[in-house]
């Protein structure tokens, strides 16, 4: 399994810009080249351009020019010949393990004369990556917005067996519990919600300003948000992954809905990103216990009784849910979590059993069983 890191780092823009459009020019040549000559082999860019670029870039180090001829190639074979991949003079750069080197958090970078040398400030939540898995290369890339380098760089790990327990945990995702479990367990402080009302509540005075200064603000607070969601998410979902007694965690498939109006408040608070970012997170820390997330139907998740099945808007009056059938009582999305997980368990034992009479009838072909 993979992972990608990335991390903003101080270059000197004056040794960095010029080389990363030398590299753009040296690919668009790549590029001219194959679709001019029909192909995209390797061996035979190098050999009919190889000297040429040697010589019109001779500041650009070699391994850097053979890494961007491998790009450039690997580009046309992806479009099949039927479009021209382009670079422009600040577009990313690959850098593998010919032009640079990473020791800790010591990163050094080919350039036009000597290497240079960066320290990366490595995120707490990134230092078991950088110390256990296997760094495989990365990208250097440039932001001319805020005219900030960064580095994305690539780890690998092996993929650890799946866990041989098939405990399934239902989650509820919501704005005032970011997650509720199908065994009773709320995910979230008051100290969250604390922030995410004052955060709402200095928003919405600076949107009725509307002057520009408010406008700013209003722009380098969205940014503050972000990065404390980002905090809450990576901490929420960590302690959901490392629940020893589950190893697969079950989530609404909401990727049909999102667009959809979800209720005011909802589109009002934030917008769904941090759904997406908190399934993101539980996704990769899982994958590093061989633990798994499966997505089951959102519908009527909120609405169903969890114990007689029977569906009724009614049945749910904010966070409390009372059947109207059978009369069972709960906390609406604790309920939701239930049905979540049972969703799972159903489609899974049916996907079962389909398989087992396969394996049960081997000589009944397709066409005869349907
Ligand atoms: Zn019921």
């Amino acid at each position: 399994m993979m992972r990608t890191v990335s991390i903003p780092v101080n270059l000197p823009s004056e040794r960095f810009l010029p080389l990363m459009g030398q590299c753009a020019e040296i690919f668009n040549a790549h590029v001219d080249w194959a679709l001019a000559n029909g192909t995209y082999n390797k061996n035979k860019a190098h050999r009919d351009l190889y000297a040429d670029l040697r010589l019109k870039y001779p500041g650009v180090p070699s391994a850097l020019l053979q890494t961007v001829r491998d790009n450039a190639m690997e580009a046309v074979k992806a479009t099949k010949f039927k479009r021209t991949p382009r670079k422009k003079p600040t577009s990313g750069l690959r850098y593998d393990k010919r032009t640079m080197t990473l020791r800790g958090c010591q990163l050094t970078l080919s350039c036009v004369g000597k290497r240079e040398q960066v320290v990366l400030s490595i995120p707490d939540y990134f230092k078991d990556v950088f110390e256990n898995w296997d760094f495989k290369g990365a990208t250097l890339t440039y932001s001319k917005h805020k005219k900030q380098f960064w580095v994305r760089l690539i780890f690998e790990a092996e993929t650890p067996q799946l866990q041989q327990s098939e405990e399934a945990q239902g989650i509820d995702r919501g704005l005032y519990h970011l997650a509720s479990t199908s065994d009773g367990q709320f995910f979230s402080g008051s100290k969250i919600r604390a922030t995410q009302r004052r955060y709402l509540h200095n928003r919405k005075t600076l949107q009725q300003k509307g002057t520009r200064s408010a406008k700013r603000r209003l722009k380098a607070m969205s940014g503050k948000e972000k990065r404390f969601m980002k905090d809450v998410n990576h901490c929420v979902s960590k302690q959901l992954a490392n629940q020893p007694q589950f190893s697969i965690f079950v989530l609404e498939d909401l990727s049909g809905i999102r667009t959809q109006r979800r209720g005011k408040k909802l589109n009002k608070w934030l917008s769904s990103w941090t759904f997406y970012q908190l399934e993101l997170f539980l996704a990769y820390k899982s994958e590093r216990l061989g633990k798994q997330v499966k997505f089951v139907d959102a519908r009527y998740t909120s609405q169903k009784c969890s114990v007689c099945k029977h569906i009724a808007r009614t049945n749910r009056t904010k966070s409390r849910f009372h059947c109207r059938n059978c009369g069972h009582k709960a906390h609406a999305d604790v309920n939701a979590a239930i049905n979540i997980r049972d969703n799972y368990i159903l489609s899974a034992a049916a996907s079962q059993s389909v398989e087992q009479a396969a394996v049960n009838q081997p000589y009944v072909s397709g066409t005869a069983c349907a």
